[in-house]
């Protein structure tokens, strides 16, 4: 049996100045409470309760305030939230980053804030002598599974370390940004230590696994040991292996590696079938092995899309026309879909302006309509919330935009432009609806059902064959039955929610932060729910700028802890008094249960920080 891997974690200890001076053991238990309420919610009889000081037993007339130096940035101290992921020294163990550790298990984080809290006061010792300790590791990972839904990705994302392209758009170029992005440089070896430790707590039966991490962000199939990973990933999982990949390692020998993992889906960020184009803007030295790959894939019958990030490298005409040359190529080679990923960039990746972004996505929005109609191929802007913010007044719509070749929903004559009426005989009056109906349908025995659907001002009912497919589409890996939609479309049950927590505050005046493409459709919402009629309750809705990426950056879900405090900030001194209640979602939190953003803080500070009760409305990730 092999040793688990040492999860192991930096800690700084104090310098002279923080740790003389003052009430010091006041302070070691403020900061204690502190971090303990950034995991953990107190409670009085059941209740949760919210609290922001104590008193010391032997002294009950001083009241300590735990939030005192809580800022705009942050409330832990400088030196945990400026430290930078030391550089490790020759031949010495690597430490993990604890700042991503904070995001998705922060009770590591909690430890390594305790322990030097701790030691800003004491000094350990053995046999009389000081000893000095510069970080600390897990006894024992088993200590540390959580529940989970034991996607693959989650073991084979580790592998994703390095990369054999250097993309000019790669988000990973430019000034660091965050701390919590940053990964360790750790050898093979290494990394192949911590993603079989995490494989042999991965337990698809009792739905458990290691802690989750960021994992990493670069090219798993350039990992030299990518295809060991799977293949004893294959011996726990018959789950489909979503791989994103840049296509550069795609040589024939891979293709058919991963044809006998089968069930694989791949999304190849091809970018364009040029060689010239992708050398250009991939930097890939062998552009010919990702461009011939498509048809390899095809052969292997392993279902991929093909992803296209467009740049516009010398004007936006060239960007277009390349654009039509790779999704022809893709429909010529049967991939999947095309999604066309619109382009952007953060104040780190480059200090001036490189395009327009509002005019350069209204110009590709416009050119993916055109092309599929012309090559009647399904085609998907990321995110789809952008085309339907410029292309529909009405919102939400289950309107279907593209069909899967050779999937039910194609066999049954489903055609881009239907409206769904009712699937199965339940009625759909949105998209998340018919997107839930469709996958409980897709999942099901059921062997056929009758859809109803609008098209232009014909009403028709279509009969789908849920056994009549072939490849690209697949069951295993398909969602919708074959439909694509403009994706995933805001809940009405959010609207629910959110009264209820407005009930529970006995709010009248609600200050709601939302993004600029979600804001239309949910004032539609709005308009439309019985729930928020009447008018007893106003319900102001703001969008927070996204100051901490900048650059051309406008997507609700990377909005930081910070950018919401500065929406507030201002929205009060302009109105000139304070909502009864500002409601924030949670999906630019959603990236583990734990409520971080992706700088690993957590949103109540944005409470503790604007002293006007804030509250989490549930919702998923909008990117799609
Ligand atoms: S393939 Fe991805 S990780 Fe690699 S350089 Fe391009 S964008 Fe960056």
């Amino acid at each position: 049996m092999t040793q688990d891997y040492d999860f192991r974690y930096r800690i700084i200890r104090a310098g002279d100045a923080e740790t003389s001076g003052g009430d010091r053991p006041a302070e070691m238990i403020k900061k204690l409470w502190r971090s303990l309420l950034d995991v953990a919610i107190p409670c009085a009889g059941g209740e949760e309760i919210k609290i922001d000081g104590f008193k010391l037993l032997n002294n009950r007339d001083v009241l300590h305030g735990i939030f005192d130096v809580v800022s705009r940035s942050g409330t832990s101290r400088a030196a945990d939230r400026g430290e930078e992921v030391i550089p490790r020294r020759e031949g010495s163990p690597c430490f993990q980053n604890i700042h991503s550790t904070a995001l998705y298990e922060p009770r590591i984080h909690l430890i390594k804030q305790l322990l030097e809290t701790v030691l800003a006061l004491v000094d350990l010792e053995k046999d009389g002598s000081t000893v000095d300790i510069d970080g600390f590791r897990l006894k024992n990972p088993g200590h540390w599974t959580v529940p989970s839904a034991c996607d693959p990705a989650e073991i084979f994302e580790y592998a994703g370390s390095r990369c054999n392209c250097d993309c000019v758009f790669c988000y990973l170029k430019g000034e660091p940004s965050l701390p919590s992005l940053d990964f360790p440089r750790r050898t093979a070896a290494e990394e192949m230590e911590e993603i079989r430790t995490r494989l042999k707590y991965f337990s698809p039966q009792m739905k458990r696994s290691l802690f989750p991490g960021p994992g990493s962000t670069c090219e798993v199939l350039a990992h030299p040991h990518i295809l060991e990973v799977l293949a004893e990933l294959r011996l726990k999982t018959g789950s489909p292996f979503r791989l994103i990949t840049n296509g550069a390692s795609l040589a024939p020998e891979m293709i058919s590696a991963l044809a006998g993992l089968a069930p694989v889906y791949l999304d190849v960020s091809l970018n364009s079938a040029s060689p010239l184009r992708r050398q250009r803007l991939m930097r890939d030295r062998k552009p010919e092995v990702a461009i011939n790959a498509l048809p390899l894939l095809k052969s292997a019958r392993i279902p991929y899309s093909v992803v296209i990030v467009p740049w516009p490298l010398e004007s936006e005409e060239e960007m277009l026309a390349d654009l039509e040359g790779t999704v022809a190529y893709a429909a010529e080679h049967g991939a999947h879909l095309v999604q066309v990923s619109l382009p952007g960039y953060s104040r780190y990746f480059s200090r001036g302006g490189i395009f327009e972004r509002d005019s350069l996505w209204r110009s590709l929005v416009s050119r993916v309509r055109e092309l599929r109609k012309k090559y009647r191929y399904p085609i998907v802007v990321m995110p789809g919330i952008f085309e339907e913010f410029v292309s529909r007044p009405v919102k939400n719509a289950p309107e279907v935009i593209g069909v899967i070749k050779n999937s039910p929903a194609h066999f049954a004559g489903v055609r881009p432009g239907d409206i769904i009426g009712s699937i199965g005989g339940l009625v759909v009056r949105n998209r998340p609806q018919a997107r839930d109906i469709l996958s409980i349908f897709q999942q099901s025995d059921t062997k056929g059902l009758n859809m109803a659907v609008r098209r232009e001002d014909r009403d028709l009912t279509l009969a789908v064959d849920l056994e009549q497919w072939t490849y690209p589409y697949s069951q295993v890996t398909d969602t919708h039955l074959g439909v694509v939609f403009m994706g995933t479309g805001l809940r009405v049950g959010y609207l629910e929610r959110l009264k209820e927590l407005i009930a529970d505050h006995r709010a009248k005046e609600v200050l709601f932060l939302s993004s600029a493409l979600v804001k239309p459709v949910f004032e539609q919402l709005l308009r439309q729910s019985f729930l928020f009629a009447g008018g007893q309750v106003s319900v102001q809705v703001a969008v927070p700028e996204n100051r901490f990426f900048g650059g051309n950056i406008f997507m609700g879900d990377l909005l930081l802890v910070e950018d919401f405090i500065d929406c507030i900030n201002e929205y009060v001194q302009k109105r000139k008094r304070k909502p009864d209640l500002v409601v924030i979602p949670s999906s630019p939190f959603n990236l583990s249960g734990w409520g971080r953003d992706l700088s690993g803080r957590c949103h109540l500070d944005i409470e503790r920080t604007v002293g006007i009760p804030v509250e989490v409305l549930p919702c998923q990730t909008i990117y799609d």
